[in-house]
């Protein structure tokens, strides 16, 4: 599971959501190192992302209603990391063409369109992922 923090995104087996900030400092439960984690970003009631104070693991909790039916690692996607996040996902051919495109450089159309394809599939708006990579 990943979570794009710039876009407050969570990808979950290939499909992107989106999550809602958490802007107060609320708790988000106990990290495995014992420290306390404070709630980042809910989907919906389902899914939420916490963050430890002490060793900055994010960590998803899912619940199925009330009940917390898993918890697991979350690879937070900074605004730095979109880049690697893009090149795992697209093709050589591909990816060249977006970072093309963001950078305003000529860029292969047919390339662009079918990263654009993949992205929206996902459920990612590719506009804002450019503006991440400009
Ligand atoms: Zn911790």
């Amino acid at each position: 599971m990943k979570y794009i923090e710039p876009l407050s995104v969570v990808i979950l087996d290939g499909r992107a959501f989106k999550a809602d900030r958490v802007r107060k400092q609320l708790f988000g439960g106990f990290c495995k190192c014992g420290g306390r984690m404070v709630q980042k970003a809910w989907v919906g009631e389902s899914i939420l992302i916490s963050e430890c104070e002490k060793c900055w693991r994010t960590e998803a909790f899912r619940f199925n209603g009330r009940r917390l039916v898993e918890r697991r690692e979350v690879e937070v996607v900074s605004k730095r990391n979109v880049k690697d996040f893009l090149s795992d996902v697209l093709t050589p051919t591909e990816f060249d063409a977006v970072m093309d495109r963001a950078k305003g450089r000529q860029y292969n159309y047919g390339a662009f369109s079918r990263a654009r394809r993949k992205l929206e599939n996902m459920g990612l708006n590719v506009e804002e992922l450019l503006t991440l990579l400009a």
